[in-house]
């Protein structure tokens, strides 16, 4: 599933691709994706808009449009869940099975597929309104992210995936920034010292950071590519896998840690796996 890191690269790729195309024609699959915006309404605004911006918040992509008529532009709001894929294809190529959106751009459609249909391309914005700090911005700041830890009891790797205290970590990197600040998953929010609070702070920023340089460097062909079992599918046949090579614990279960060498542990948190080294990570 695709977080902050894969978005931002995600937003680098369409924008200069997207920005300056009108929207000709709509073609919704499955009205699901919309929700709560209903086809009429998603039509009647899109068709004759420009894409006029892209960036990303949190898990979001924002695509800013112009629409013809009037001078308030508008956003349309982007989320991939956890199998969707967002590319431009040449007009003559038949769109995916599981195509939910099709948007007609002249010679290109751009193509929003979700083999599970837990994405969304909807014009409610409210879901990006309720989001914490941008790790990557000045709005992130250590002292607040250590006073909003000590609210919660939760077990830190639980609450690092809390939208509203910091925005578009997911599962992966939960346990990348925990290995990289060297804390137990396990490890209660509140229990987490100063110091402790600080490292954990500056490891959400370099590991997002990293791995958005990282990403930055796949070619991207989202057309290609059968995989959907994590993001970067979209790489050239043979191409090395870029996405599992820099991750550090994430689904390296019995591996050796990169640091000490002891195998990776998972665990079960809230229903969902945890990666990490007992050894490395003892606090
Ligand atoms: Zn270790």
């Amino acid at each position: 599933m695709p977080e902050l890191p894969e978005i931002e690269v995600l937003a680098r790729h369409l924008r200069p691709l997207l920005c300056g195309k009108t929207i000709r024609g709509v073609d919704v699959r499955r009205a699901k994706v919309l929700s709560p915006t209903a086809t009429r309404e998603f039509r009647r605004v899109l068709i004759g808009s420009k894409f006029a911006g892209l960036s990303r918040r949190g898990k979001y992509l924002l695509f800013q449009l112009q629409p013809k008529a009037h001078r308030q532009s508008i956003t349309l709001l982007g989320h991939l869940g956890m199998t969707g894929r967002m590319f431009l294809a040449d007009k003559n190529e038949r769109p995916p099975k599981h195509t939910a959106v099709i948007l007609d751009l002249g010679g290109e459609n751009f193509i929003y597929e979700d083999t599970r249909y837990f994405g969304r391309m909807t014009l409610d914005t409210n879901a990006v309104e309720k989001l914490g700090p941008e790790p990557l911005s000045a709005d992130f700041r250590p002292t607040r992210f250590a006073e909003a830890l000590k609210c919660s009891r939760q077990a830190i790797k639980i609450k690092l995936l809390d939208q509203t205290l910091v925005a578009g970590i997911g599962n992966i990197y939960a346990s990348e920034v925990l290995f990289r600040a060297r804390l137990s998953p396990k490890l209660a929010a509140n229990r987490l010292c100063r110091v402790q609070g600080q490292r954990l702070w500056r490891a959400i920023r370099d590991v997002l950071m990293e791995a958005i340089e990282c990403g930055s460097t796949v070619p991207l062909n989202f057309c290609a590519g059968k995989t959907d079992r994590l993001f970067y599918f979209g790489r050239a046949p043979n191409a090395p896998d870029y996405y599992t090579e820099r991750l550090r614990v994430y689904d390296r279960v019995g591996k050796p840690c990169p640091n000490c060498g002891r195998p990776i542990r998972r665990i079960v948190q809230a229903a969902r796996s945890t990666f990490y080294c007992h050894h490395c990570q003892k606090l």
